[in-house]
């Protein structure tokens, strides 16, 4: 008899005939999870769940951990394998199991049960009865409740018999490797880390790029960065970083542009080159952690004129989240620390007292026709000296 945990799916299981990739796809990820944490586990796919089993000794805690920051997983319980099913034997290993998971037997409870071996000399309403009155009697501190109970105890006869009951929640979304991939542009503020993150539970791969402006932001802004993306990565798998070397071409947007139009400018050659990345990285389309109001560069009309370069979709997860819900989000999935340490942004260096807040997309045009002497070299060479940095947390 073994112990293991019971997956149940978020949406994949309503995807008609390509549910197999996403099962699989979604298999994978849970191997590969669980590859990095100590403990041997065996993991299949069965009647529309998963079921892990493990051969070795492992921690529980550190396991539902590392499966809530799978994406696709809708529920996770652990669960008791138990080998041999007949009567005497699957009373004494549910009661053994329920006294494994509560440390005090002292709630409600009621038995529900499914039996898919249809010779078991039981059947499904027999067993909930008749196992939740030996369950009584073992347990004085039980009671039956069976509209409401404070707890339930599934007891499944299938070739084995399983025995479950605690319910830890999952992050749902979709299995990794079912969705392609997207460039996010990884800043190291909060936004851009909850928007990765959101886009990558939605079963997408992803790549980032960070522009990074030495002297003007240290090699402790660029730390923070990869320290973010290893964060992102704890959910979204392998990342490749991409560090560009952006100072030269806002140095030289600062000396030729008016000052109120450098941040989007800037912006704006931010997006290209990210595309550029983007498109020969085989990625889909752009994510960005913009938000509807939130700064001079992200209102409409700077959005509009952000957008105007990109011929690939951007995808804004947060375009309409407050910042409160965004500064939850990022708690919640542990990079909200890491995110305010106090480490300069090369947007902040060189804004402008006085913004555009509606810039006209032609007169930003117009400016940049002030560039065209060195930027295109400029790109060139930004481009050439991408620092690819691997993360995989
Ligand atoms: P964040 O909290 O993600 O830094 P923000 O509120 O500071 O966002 P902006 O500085 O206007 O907003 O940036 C908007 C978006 O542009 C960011 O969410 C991020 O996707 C991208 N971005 C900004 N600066 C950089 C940078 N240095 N490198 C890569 N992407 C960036
Ligand atoms: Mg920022």
């Amino acid at each position: 008899m073994a112990q293991g945990f019971l997956l149940k799916y978020a949406e994949i299981g309503i995807k008609g005939k390509n549910r197999y990739k996403f099962e699989n796809a979604l298999c994978e990820q849970v191997r590969i999870r669980l590859g990095k944490i100590d403990g041997d586990f065996f993991v299949e796919r069965e009647n529309g769940r998963i079921y892990i089993e493990a051969s070795s000794d492992f921690d529980i805690d550190e396991v539902i951990e590392t499966l809530q920051r799978v994406s696709g997983i809708a529920a996770i319980s652990p669960v008791k394998v138990i080998d041999d099913k007949s009567w005497d034997n699957l009373v004494k290993e549910v009661g053994d199991f329920v006294e494994s998971q509560y440390d005090d037997v002292n709630f409600s409870f009621k038995v529900k049960a499914k039996r898919s071996d249809k010779h078991y000399q039981y059947t499904s309403p027999e067993i909930c009865v008749e196992m939740g009155g030996c369950l009584l009697d073992r347990f004085p501190g039980l009671s039956v409740d069976v509209h409401d109970p404070d707890v339930y105890i599934w007891v499944e006869v299938r070739d084995k018999a399983y025995v479950y009951s605690k319910v830890y929640r999952g992050i749902g979304g979709m299995p990794l490797g079912t969705a392609g991939k997207a460039m996010l542009l990884l800043s190291g503020g909060i936004d851009s880390p909850v928007a990765g993150y959101m886009i990558s539970k939605r079963g997408v791969y992803i790549d980032a790029v960070y522009f990074h402006a030495p002297p003007y932001t240290s090699e402790r802004a660029k730390q923070k960065v990869v320290d973010l993306a290893k964060l992102v990565s704890r959910y979204a798998g392998k990342i490749r970083l991409h560090v560009i070397n952006f100072t030269d071409i806002q140095m030289y947007i600062y000396e030729q542009c008016p000052h109120e139009e450098l941040t989007i400018i800037m912006r704006r050659y931010m997006m290209r080159i990210a595309e550029h990345i983007a498109k020969e990285s085989d990625c889909l389309g752009l994510i960005t952690g913009e938000s509807i109001g939130q700064v001079a560069s992200q209102t409409m009309q700077s959005l509009a004129a952000t957008n105007d370069v990109c011929e690939l979709p951007v995808y804004r997860p947060l375009i309409a989240f407050d910042k409160q819900d965004i500064v939850d989000i990022s708690q919640k999935i542990g990079t909200y620390e890491t995110s305010i340490e106090p480490y300069e942004d090369c947007c902040t260096i060189f804004v402008a007292k006085h913004p555009v807040t509606k810039p006209n997309i032609e007169a930003i045009r117009n400016s940049e026709k002030n560039l065209e002497e060195k930027i295109d070299e400029m790109v060139r060479v930004a481009l050439e000296t991408d620092e690819i940095i691997e993360i995989d947390a």
